[in-house]
């Protein structure tokens, strides 16, 4: 090549026209007439429009360039043209046309069906719709380490590999262990509430595993959990502080991602509001009061909240919403009763939950922890558990147990909501699901 390669986006960024530039990647649409070959070349940044002529390439060449089928890899130069109808407004002529792997044909057109493209994941992350969310999910993930690290938190890894549950015995995937059985992890919780006797405020991004039996738009069987455990905190700062982290990935979206959110045909006037916005926080009891007025739905008091009323509370907001104070027999064993609660004072537990708009579903969850080891057991034999599993985790209260708290962040549900996508296997880029374990 007599000129350098660059990034597609480069070239469509202008000051180009007139000029030689060099450009590789697939091809993404060919069409070809007589003596012209129209090709579309994407690469990770973009897409341009290549016009090959038969005068203006060795025959050789001409004759590849039509003959090449879609993601045949390419390596291109030639010279930059303005033109308003291609894609991104510039196109290039090119004078060396090098074919570096033809492809077959591609199986993946236009409308085909979710499960086929699913099926056809590996090839399915090529298509602009994935690249564009890939892209988004690694701007979330890189704003929550940012966002923890700015505040003097530091990232604690968990092990995968745990004995115990915590979210409930029925989600949990086993694992063989040498002669033994293991599960896989449901939450980092245990164990970063024994790193906060050294580290204080600790946070992780780290894979989760959750056997869900039910088939839902919002559930995963591996997903990412971002969670952030801290020493002397209580649970409304702990809300506080997830509010935060939301709004401080959706700036970072906005900053980083308006072509990827282009692509996506997401519209982002509701995600800058979220900017600007302070998201409310309403009682579970509250939240009760404002289904039976407002929608005329009846839950009675002790109740888990179900998508469906999770969804019609958020038809009342345009913002997250923390709903805080849910009731202790409906919670985790974890999470500690609140004697002082405004409603139902010794019923409720103090935990919380974030609500995203738009039917997304709760996409934070977390609680203050239980210091009382008698409490602890006693819940963990409401569950049917053995507290003897757990004495290393009772330990973590005998020597010099304080208040703290945590919560998680469900990362694909944020990606999805954030991204508006319909479901959310498409948040990440290979979904496991009650159905789903390949490709
Ligand atoms: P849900 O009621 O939706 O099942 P949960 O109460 O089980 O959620 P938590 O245990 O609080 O969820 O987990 C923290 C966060 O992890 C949730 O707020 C959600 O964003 C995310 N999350 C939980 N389960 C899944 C899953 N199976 N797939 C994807 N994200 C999940
Ligand atoms: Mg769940």
């Amino acid at each position: 090549m007599d000129c350098g390669i660059i990034p597609i986006r480069e070239v469509l960024g202008g000051g180009y026209a007139g000029k030689k530039v060099g450009v590789r990647g697939w091809i993404y649409r060919t069409r070809s007439s007589g003596s012209k070959a129209f090709l579309v070349v994407r690469d990770s940044s973009g897409i341009i429009q290549v016009t090959a002529s038969r005068d203006e390439l060795p025959e050789r060449e001409f004759d590849d360039a039509k003959k090449a089928l879609i993601e045949t890899s390419v390596v291109v130069s030639g010279k930059v043209f303005e033109d308003k109808r291609a894609p991104g407004g510039y196109e290039i002529h090119p004078d060396k046309f090098g074919v570096v792997s033809f492809a077959d044909v591609f199986p993946i057109t236009k409308d085909q069906s979710e499960e086929f493209l699913r099926d056809n994941r590996h090839l399915w992350i090529r298509s602009r719709y994935m690249t564009a969310i890939m892209k988004i999910r690694s701007t979330v993930t890189g704003a929550i380490h940012e966002f923890f690290r700015e505040r003097g938190y530091c990232e604690f890894t968990p092990p995968i590999l745990q004995p115990n549950q915590c979210e409930g015995g029925s989600t949990l995937f086993e694992v063989k262990y040498y002669g033994e059985k293991t599960y896989l992890s449901q939450t980092w919780q245990l164990y970063a509430e024994a790193a906060i006797f050294s580290l204080e405020k600790i946070y992780d991004v780290s894979p989760t595993f959750r056997a869900e039996k039910s088939k839902t738009s919002r559930h995963l069987s591996e997903f990412w959990m971002a969670e952030m455990e801290a020493a002397w905190m209580e649970i409304d700062e702990c809300s506080e502080v997830a509010k935060d982290e939301i709004k401080f990935i959706i700036r970072k979206v906005l900053e980083n991602n308006r072509d990827d959110l282009e692509v996506l045909g997401r519209e982002t006037a509701d995600l800058e509001h979220c900017l600007n916005a302070s998201f409310p926080t309403i009682t579970y009891t509250d939240a009760l009061k404002l289904l039976k007025e407002k929608d005329g739905m009846d839950v009675p008091w002790g109740k888990d909240l179900r998508t469906i009323e999770e969804e019609t509370i958020m038809n009342h907001f345009d913002t997250p919403v923390v709903v805080t104070h849910y009731p202790k027999e409906a919670m985790a064993f974890y999470k500690p009763v609140d004697p002082a609660a405004k409603d139902a004072p010794g019923q409720v537990a103090k935990c919380f939950d974030m609500l995203a708009p738009k039917g997304y579903g709760e996409i934070v969850g977390g609680s203050q922890r239980d210091t009382d080891v008698e409490e602890l057991k006693k819940y963990l034999e409401r569950d049917g558990e053995d507290p003897a599993n757990y004495k290393f985790y009772f330990d973590t209260r005998r020597y010099g147990s304080v208040p703290h708290s945590g919560y998680g962040l469900g990362v694909e549900r944020v990606i999805a909501w954030i991204c508006g996508l319909e479901n959310i296997k498409d948040a990440i880029p290979f979904p496991r699901t009650l159905a789903r374990c390949s490709p």
